[in-house]
């Protein structure tokens, strides 16, 4: 059985450089493709405007697809609601009429104007310190996975995200029959790896790739990169 680590290298032969967190405000700038991707890793250091922005699409993307947050992203660019302040200032209404595309609308519209005020808009947030996974966790509407985003793709702090596409694929691979739970999972992840955050949010990219792709609730196992290795009982 290949190592955590040499599942990453595999998975990311499979399926090249997937450049997260898109940055729906830099799409087609120098190093961005034209949905906000990263062309290559690179140091490009996160500006506040782009913390509240992937802070925002990370609580917009809750149970649902990421084209609908781009809509609703597009909508929150148009009306220049990108900002602490404009999202502060910004009517309940208004922004459920925004973010409409990305569902939930009502109970993320006052999501999103609690967690980027607490983030970036009280007194003495400046936006920069990351904040403690257990406060994030305090804060109403954001639970684990949410918490790891911001972390991890906001801040740059290596927290790994356990989603379901990681605790499936990784049940699979160990030949387990039940999918472990979320702090578990991430624990092994995170005890496998070198502490970098480049390492964790390209390799959380690569297993969503791998879970649309090959690993999803019903496995498409011909073909995938892991199927020599892989210890699914399902395995098809
Ligand atoms: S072989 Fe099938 S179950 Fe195993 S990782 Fe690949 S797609 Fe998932």
């Amino acid at each position: 059985m290949p190592t955590v680590f040499d599942i990453y290298e595999i998975l990311s032969d499979a399926y090249g450089y997937q450049g997260w967190w898109p940055l729906f405000s830099r799409r087609g700038s120098p190093g961005f493709n034209s949905r906000g991707y990263r062309l290559f890793p690179s140091r490009i250091p996160l500006a506040i405007e782009d913390r509240i922005e992937i802070s925002t699409g990370a609580i917009l993307t809750q149970n649902t697809s990421w084209k609908n947050v781009e809509k609703a992203l597009g909508n929150l660019q148009a009306d220049g609601i990108l900002s602490a302040e404009a999202i502060a200032d910004s009517s309940v209404e208004k922004l459920e009429a925004l973010i409409r595309p990305s569902g939930y609308f009502r109970q993320k519209a006052r999501r999103l104007k609690g967690v980027i005020h607490i983030l970036f808009g009280k007194p003495g947030s400046n936006g920069i310190d990351v904040p403690e996974r257990d406060f994030l966790l305090s804060v109403s509407g954001i639970g684990p996975e949410t918490a790891d985003s911001i972390l991890l793709y906001a801040y740059n702090y290596p927290s790994f995200i356990a989603d379901m596409y990681t605790r499936r694929f990784y049940a699979r691979l160990a030949g387990e029959q039940k999918i472990g739970k979320y702090e578990h999972v991430k624990s092994i992840f995170e005890n496998s790896l070198p502490r970098e955050a480049g390492l964790y949010g390209e390799y959380h990219a690569l297993i969503v790739a791998h879970g649309k792709k090959h690993c999803s609730s019903r496995p498409v196992c011909r073909g995938c990169p892991c199927f020599s290795f892989c210890r699914a009982p399902d395995k098809g």
